[in-house]
This record gives C-alpha cells, structure tokens and sequence, in this order.
C-alpha cells in the first residue's frame, strides 16, 4: 500500500489531533514508519488492525530488519556489549542513543520508553552487527571524508546541518540547554565559538561546531565525526541518527513545549 492508498483509508478530517497535523503528512509518516496509527483518534481498533497489516506487508524495512535481527541473534552479546559501550545485563543488551536506553534481547527485539521507528531499528541493528570492531581513532573529520560521505553531503547539510544551525541561531541558551541533557559536552579544543562534544551512541561520537551570524555571513554548523564513524554506521544511517537528535532539539524548543502543555 503506498501513501495515497493509505490516505484513502484514513477518516480525511484534517483535525490535526495527530502530530503530522493533516491526513496526508500523517499517511507519508505511516509509510516511513515514524507515526503509529494510534495516533489518530477516528481510527476504530479494527481499522488500526486493517491498516496495519496492510502497512507491513509492503514496508521493505521490516524484511531487512528481519535479516540484521537474524544476523544479531547469532552474536555473544554478553562478550561483545563492552567493545560497543554497551552494558550486558539479566541477558539483554543494553544501549544508550540520543538520550534514550535501548534494550536488546538476543533475538534482536528493541525496547524502549517511547515509539521506535523502523529506522531506530536499523541503526541500532548495524550497530550491534558491527560488533565494536574498532577503537575510536580521535581524528576528526567532516561528514564528506565518510565512506560514501561525499554522494550524501547535500543531504546531509539539508537535513542536519542547516536545521541544526537555525535552531541554535532562534535559541542558542535553550538548544544548548538541550543538548547538554543529551549528554553533550562544551569545548573549547576547536576554532569555533561555540562547540560541543556529543555521543550519539557509545562508538559514535560528534563535534557541533557553531558559528552564530556575524555581518554578511550567516550563521554555521559543521559537525565532525571520529574517522571510524563509517565502521559503525553507512552513511544514510548517520544521517537518520543526526535527524533524530535535530528533531529531539525541536521538540525541547520553548514553544513546542507550550504547544504540548496547552494540548495536555
Ligand atoms: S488525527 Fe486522523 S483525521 Fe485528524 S488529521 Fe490526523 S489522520 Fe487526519
């Protein structure tokens, strides 16, 4: 079922009570697995189960899904959870990633507070699949000098980058406010004025380099990653890891907030 098919099924009120706000975002998001169908309050359980199959049996994702959890289940979690910075415990795998704790059972199953997309799943499956193989190098590079970085740099400017620097030139106290609550760090060791070091996973650790606006030149985010980032992670996998943490700066921004608690 593709978009518009799953829009057609959909109530079509455009009430905005679910977070795309209108139908048909809310049908794009279905399809790209970051909205639950729950979230629309038309749709009667029946209907939800429907769509669901419907949903699943077309998301190409859940098949390579399949494959990495086959893949992980073969893994000795508990002797391979320290070299990804992870912890074993009760049998499970346990892994911090953009503020959050994924738990990991052996047979690739992911729990966490909160929705999971498809994508989340992906991530942290390549991850474990990796196995920690390699020590972090403590050399920095830019998103381009990645394996395959350069094909994706546009994109990854698009949708990281620039997004990230409009959030810290409209709100520099509370984004920075933000990502201190993700565990990042303030540093001075880059020619930037403002710079923070931050693990996006445990292997996988980035520099936010930002340059606030300053007469003709607007402002500036550069992130760095360690040289190994690209053992971890293809690069459309960072890419999504970097849009999560760009969206968990959007929703801590002062009026998303009063937005969420005027709804509550
Ligand atoms: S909550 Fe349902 S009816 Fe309302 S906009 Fe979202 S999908 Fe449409």
């Amino acid at each position: 079922m593709n978009a518009v098919d799953l829009y057609r099924r959909l109530p079509k009120k455009n009430c905005g009570k679910c977070r795309p706000k209108a139908c048909m975002p809310f049908a794009l998001s279905l399809i790209r697995g970051e909205a639950d169908l729950a979230e629309c309050p038309y749709l009667t359980p029946d209907d939800i189960s429907a769509l669901k199959g419907a949903i699943i049996k077309t998301d190409w994702r859940e098949e390579l899904i399949q494959s990495l959890r086959e893949k992980m289940s073969t893994s000795d979690l508990s002797g391979i959870a320290r070299d990804l910075g992870g912890e074993f415990r009760s049998g499970k795998l346990f892994i911090p990633c953009l503020g959050r704790q994924f738990e990991i059972s052996q047979d690739g199953e992911i729990q966490t507070l909160g929705h999971i997309t498809p994508w989340i799943r992906i991530l942290l499956l390549h991850y474990i699949n990796t196995h920690g193989k390699a020590e972090l190098s403590g050399k920095w590079v830019s998103f381009s000098e990645l394996k395959s970085g350069m094909v994706k740099a546009s994109s990854f400017l698009r949708e990281c980058e620039e997004p990230l620097s409009e959030m810290l030139a409209s709100g520099l106290e509370s984004t920075a406010e933000t990502l201190m609550k993700l565990g990042a760090v303030r540093t001075t060791d880059f020619p930037a004025p403002y710079a923070w070091s931050l693990f996006l996973l445990p292997k996988l650790p980035v520099i936010v380099l930002y340059w606030p606006e300053e007469d003709e030149f607007p402002s500036k985010v550069k992130v760095l990653f360690d040289q190994t980032a690209d053992r971890f992670l293809d690069v459309e996998s960072i890419i999504f890891l970097l849009e999560g943490l760009v969206k968990n700066l959007g929703m801590a921004q002062p009026e998303n907030i009063n937005c969420q608690s005027e709804k509550s």
